[in-house]
């Protein structure tokens, strides 16, 4: 199914001139779905050259033109949202239902930075001159490279293209090798949305040899990154040679606190909800639980009482909760990081094995610790799996201390009655979006985003087509 995309750029499918082809496996069968034709350096400077000839193409249109393109988008999208969202769940194995979600949320990407497309306000300061003018304006800052990670293909490339799109800037979208058919399908959209020749492309390959061209090129002016802090760290570092402006939507690690004038009941019901949506392997899930003493045994219980109830298999066949990991690695990783957090004295509540029900694909059962101590290892980096790790508090500056005791600070939940409480705990909290009385954290009109580790820069809202713009100051004295 992959030789008959490619890779995409001068607004045609393409072959690559390598012979080198990853294989993409079913995380559900472990066999092989397809082979994804791997791109040469020779492929990535064409994509290159690509982008560069969609720069005045691009920006020669209206922002009010620009708009209409990327509401088609969402539109074209929309009536294939079923498709794509097939792709995703074959791909990643995650529920329909689930993928769906997905391309909904990328659609409304869409819907959003058309409007924003047209809202991009400079500004006129007042001259300590009479005969002057100030003036500032913005402009798009080139050509960007967008990598994303594979556990939201669509909706990770689409918070990156809308807004440089919305921006004028063209894209090189360079996805993550797991699920490169939910990114073609993704791509062949905004083809058909007309969106002109070099301002989309996409290619795939060994990271190592793909961004290794882009990032020495300076005509490349900006990258965006979603994944993890390692590689963004890697991006950041490249990126000095050329200058690139950068933007990091790294790892997270989110601390739950639960206070004392709560309902744990309620909290873990909704929690348990969340928790093992794609598995686990969400940027923003709710990892790291820190329940007030008083409330602990009823939270765990209410949460292992749910859980044993969800249903594990195949995200292509209906009623599914769960699908599996998306890789082996995934699952070796959450193999791993259960054997640590037993052997660091927490206990275990539910799970911490394969399910035995299925034998083939990277299934892992939904696991629950409480009593983790703090320097277990599942409390200090991210889990990425379906992996709950429970722990109590008994006072305010104590738990804002442990939760912020962390590198990364993407997102943080917080659960109390009291606004005062509330408005002191969002305050303290180290991170860069903090969710009060309910897990929900992203819309296309909310700018997501992390602090410290967790990166900088931010995807949707109206700051987020900042990302993408310069900044021109004009001062301009006028002649006779
Ligand atoms: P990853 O960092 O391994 O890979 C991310 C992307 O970078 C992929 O496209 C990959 O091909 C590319 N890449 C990998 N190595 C590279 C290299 N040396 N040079 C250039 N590019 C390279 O991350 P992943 O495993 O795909 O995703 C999981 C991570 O992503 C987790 O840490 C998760 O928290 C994070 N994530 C963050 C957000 C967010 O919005 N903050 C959203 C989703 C995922």
């Amino acid at each position: 199914m992959y030789s008959s995309f490619g890779h995409y750029w001068d607004g045609t499918w393409k072959k690559t001139s390598s012979r080198e082809k990853i294989a993409v496996i079913s995380p559900v069968t472990e066999k092989i779905l397809g082979e994804v034709p791997s791109a040469s350096e020779a492929d990535t400077m064409d994509v290159i050259e690509s982008s560069v000839s969609g720069i005045n193409r691009w920006r020669s249109l209206s922002c009010l033109e620009r708009s209409r393109i990327l509401r088609q988008v969402a539109e074209v999208m929309l009536k294939r949202k079923d498709k794509i969202a097939r792709y995703l769940s074959l791909e990643l194995g995650k529920p329909l239902d689930q993928s769906l979600g997905e391309v909904v949320m990328a659609v409304e990407q869409f819907e959003w930075y058309s409007e924003e497309a047209k809202r991009v306000y400079g500004q006129v300061i007042e001259s300590r001159q009479n005969d002057a003018k100030v003036l500032i304006q913005y402009e798009p800052v080139g050509v960007v490279a967008a990598f994303t990670s594979w556990n939201f293909p669509v909706i990770l490339a689409a918070r990156k293209i809308a807004p440089a799109l919305a921006a004028g800037c063209p894209v090189i979208l360079c996805p993550a090798l797991e699920a490169p058919g939910s990114a073609m399908i993704f791509a062949q959209c905004l083809h058909d949305a007309k969106i002109p020749e070099g301002v989309i492309n996409l290619i795939f390959g060994n990271p190592e040899i793909v961004s290794k061209v882009l990032m020495n090129e300076p005509r490349v002016r900006k990258i965006s990154l979603t994944g993890s802090t390692r590689v963004g760290k890697i991006l950041v570092e490249a990126s000095a040679k050329t200058l690139k402006n950068t933007s990091m939507e790294l790892g997270g690690h989110a601390p739950v606190i639960v206070f004392p004038d709560t309902d744990p009941e309620s909290i873990a019901e909704q929690a348990a909800m969340v928790k093992f949506k794609h598995c686990g392997q969400v940027c923003a899930s709710p990892s790291r639980f820190y329940i007030h003493e008083t409330h602990a045994e009823k939270f765990t219980k209410k949460f292992v009482n749910v859980t044993k109830n969800f249903k594990l298999g195949d995200g292509m066949k209906s009623g599914i909760d769960i699908g599996p990991l998306a890789t082996q690695k995934r699952l070796e990783e959450v193999e791993l990081m259960v054997s640590q957090t037993l052997s660091s004295g927490a206990r275990l509540r539910l799970g911490g094995k394969r399910p035995e029900g299925l034998k083939n694909g990277f299934f892992y059962e939904p696991t629950i610790f409480d009593q983790v101590p703090d320097h277990s290892p599942v409390m200090q980096q991210e889990p990425f799996g379906p992996i709950v790790p429970i722990t109590t508090f008994k006072n305010f500056n104590e738990v804002i201390e442990r939760a912020n005791n962390l590198e990364y600070g993407l997102t943080s939940y917080v659960f109390t009655r009291s606004q005062r409480l509330a408005h002191r705990t969002a305050d303290a909290i180290e991170a860069g979006m903090v969710a009060v009385n309910t897990f929900a954290l992203a819309s296309a009109e909310t700018p997501y985003g992390g602090i410290k580790q967790s990166g900088f820069g931010r995807e949707g809202g109206s700051q987020g087509i900042n990302d993408y713009l310069n900044i021109k100051y004009i001062n301009m004295v006028m002649e006779e």
